[in-house]
């Protein structure tokens, strides 16, 4: 019987919203937590980087998480327009996103830069939600399994564990498509995921690790995806522009 896992909603605003949109957002889910008494599930919102600063002061006291969506592997220094980890936690920043696919794809970083990433996160107090998965093409050509594994390799720092380390799988033919993973194809990629962290962490950390399903969850395929023996949660992005989608994507996790 696996240990059972706090569930985390994480949701990924990407480059969306200005300054007043942020203030909406932001407040609707943390009015909406402040009212539960005992989550069943941790809650984080990772904004775009200008507006971290008024999203913790939004959330704070009423047990939301804030989230950077990415940072770069050094502490400081000649790098225009990137954010440190650090720069992240003294922000009031619990976790940050890296590896996104739209960074791997748009930024082209590697897996080595994502895990250079993940180390400076971990050093600065954060905690890495590092994000793997197969394209399309990858997936058609039945590589899902190797792409995710070499990923996963590469992309972890080796003192990774279940404190200092979230992953989230997302299929990039799932992201902002409509297109979902099935039940069955989620759960046969986290249980492998699983057995990977195994590997590389040792099985007491794998079994204690959080996995994310990220990849067009919304309301209406939460409840299948998130009651899965080994997927501790999401990683939303269009859904989570909504409170009311974001929220009962939450409810998803108590019922
Ligand atoms: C994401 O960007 O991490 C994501 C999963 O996006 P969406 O939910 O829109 O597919």
């Amino acid at each position: 019987m696996p240990a059972k896992r706090h569930a985390l909603i994480a949701g990924n605003w990407k480059m969306n919203g200005l300054k007043n949109d942020a203030r909406l957002l932001a407040g609707g889910i943390a009015n909406r937590m402040a009212k539960v008494k005992k989550a069943p599930f941790e809650v984080v919102v990772c904004p775009p980087t200008p507006l971290i600063g008024l999203v913790v002061e939004i959330v704070k006291g009423k047990g939301v998480s804030v989230g950077g969506q990415d940072c770069h592997a050094n502490v400081s220094g000649a790098h225009t327009g990137d954010t440190s980890a650090a720069l992240l936690k003294s922000m009031g920043c619990k976790y940050t996103i890296v590896g996104h696919s739209e960074r791997r794809t748009d930024h082209r970083e590697t897996d080595e830069n994502v895990r250079e990433k993940a180390v400076a996160a971990h050093a600065a107090g954060l905690t890495a939600i590092i994000c793997i998965g197969e394209t399309f093409q990858e997936y058609a050509d039945g590589k899902s399994e190797e792409v995710n594994k070499r990923q996963l390799k590469s992309s972890l720092p080796e003192d990774s564990n279940a404190k200092n380390t979230v992953i989230a799988y997302e299929p990039v033919w799932a992201i902002g498509t409509g297109k979902v993973a099935t039940p069955e194809q989620a759960q046969e990629v986290h249980a492998l995921i699983r057995n990977d962290l195994a590997k590389l962490i040792g099985n007491h950390e794998s079994q204690k690790i959080r996995i994310l399903y990220g990849g067009s969850m919304k309301p209406s395929n939460a409840l299948d995806l998130l009651a899965l023996p080994d997927v501790d949660g999401g990683l939303i992005g269009g859904a989570s522009l909504e409170v009311s989608d974001f929220w009962k994507i939450t409810q998803a996790i108590s019922s």
